[in-house]
């Protein structure tokens, strides 16, 4: 199955939450059995030589692949939530959304010096969820940080936040 049948897949919903936003919807992606197996297939060819040791996914649509493709890595899971929901000792990272501030946290010992991270996420937009979750990981000290996106949302340049040593992989792009 090629990447176009994998974008094709995706359904576009204009002005979802508010006027202006392209809202990609990866749940009829998701619903078919052959797409979700070949995008998981696609995911682990990206990284099965890394060394990757832990999948970090993002509140709340980073759970989704991420879990699966911890499994097929070999690797643990771990998540990043939003406030209030992790039980045990956490550090935090707040960042600057267009409207206000958001906060995300991680467990204090979830990952350490040992551990090759891949950071997952539904899609790129303009970054900031994801900056904050790379700054938030690089606190625990961990070898290294892989970053990987279902979809990129290439105009907005989220890309560019990043130091250009990181390595960030987008399976489907489009414009907007
Ligand atoms: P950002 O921090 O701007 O990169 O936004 C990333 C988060 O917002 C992702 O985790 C998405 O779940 C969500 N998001 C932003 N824009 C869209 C969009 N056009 N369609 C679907 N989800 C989006």
């Amino acid at each position: 199955m090629s990447i176009e049948t994998l974008s094709a897949a995706v359904r576009n919903i204009p002005d979802f939450p508010i006027p202006g936003i392209q809202f990609k919807d990866i749940t009829t992606l998701f619903q078919s059995s052959e797409h979700l197996k070949d995008l998981s297939e696609i995911l682990f060819e990206r990284y099965r030589d890394r060394g990757i040791t832990k999948v970090v996914g993002i509140e709340s649509r980073g759970f989704f692949m991420g879990p699966a493709l911890a499994i097929q890595l070999g690797a643990g899971f771990v998540p990043v939530r939003k406030p209030g929901k992790l039980p045990f000792d956490i550090i935090e990272e707040t960042y600057t959304k267009e409207y206000g501030e958001d906060t995300i946290q991680i467990h204090a010992d979830a990952l350490d010096k040992n551990d090759v991270v891949l950071i997952h996420d539904d899609l790129l937009a303009t970054g900031g969820t994801m900056l904050a979750a790379y700054n938030l990981i690089r606190k625990l000290g961990v070898q290294k940080i892989y970053i990987n996106f279902l979809i990129e949302l290439e105009e907005l340049q989220g890309r560019s936040l990043f130091p250009e040593e990181v390595e960030i992989d987008t399976v489907l792009k489009y414009s907007i």
